[in-house]
């Protein structure tokens, strides 16, 4: 049984992917309490469904990609056979993970957007960087920023574990927190190989929308 926040379709809002048509599938709970976090109504809230039942509901919205995500659908034991599933159906299949649980039995062909949380966040003591020997090329690596000194952090961090050489590296700014002309402006001055990003849904509805 999987508990199951919201499943809807939407434009993917993050990620290289960016602007395509994607059905998402919002598990329930989170093991990390971010503190800019824009899903607290994940945490608990939800319905039991099999599944069969979420793979039809999937079914109905006839679109090729999927996104899991939270939440962090890492926490249920059912995410599994759930992915398992999407691809043996065909589906390109997204994830997304807070990154402090591990990946390493998240099937390979499975596009891991792995988050890894600044010091703005509050969480960044969580973060099982393990992890990093788990992503393919086709994975994405993600850290939403706060202010400068997230910035720098990260641009540590991915300096240190030479990010850009094996994964795809975002940058995306804490909606309506940090200007995304600042951000954009260090990542010239610095020439970092990232794709910056902002959380595209929010621009199309509204920061505060749920279920698009
Ligand atoms: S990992 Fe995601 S859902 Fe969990 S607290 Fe952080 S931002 Fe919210």
């Amino acid at each position: 049984m999987l508990k199951v926040n919201e499943i809807y379709a939407s434009i993917q809002g993050e990620s290289s992917h960016t602007g395509l048509p994607c059905v998402f599938i919002r598990l329930t709970g989170c093991n990390l309490r971010c503190s800019w976090c824009d899903t607290a109504y994940a945490f608990h809230d939800g319905k039991n469904l099999t599944l069969a039942q979420t793979l039809e509901q999937v079914e109905t919205f006839n679109l090729p990609l999927v996104e899991i995500t939270g939440g962090e659908p890492l926490m249920q034991e059912e995410v599994y056979p759930l992915m398992e599933s999407l691809l043996k159906k065909g589906y390109r299949v997204m994830l997304e993970t807070g990154g402090s649980l591990s990946i390493d039995k998240v099937p390979e062909k499975v596009i891991k957007i792995l988050d890894i949380k600044c010091p703005g966040s509050g969480e960044e003591k969580k973060n099982h960087l393990e992890n990093l020997k788990h992503l393919s090329p086709h994975d994405e690596i993600k850290f939403v920023l706060l202010d400068r000194t997230d910035y720098e952090w990260s641009r540590s961090l991915m300096q240190k574990h030479d990010l850009a050489s094996f994964t795809q590296v975002l940058f995306s700014p804490v909606y309506d927190k940090l200007d995304l002309k600042d951000l954009s402006q260090w990542i010239l001055e610095d020439q970092l190989p990232v794709r910056l990003q902002t959380q595209l849904h929010k621009v199309i509805w509204s920061k505060d929308a749920i279920g698009v």
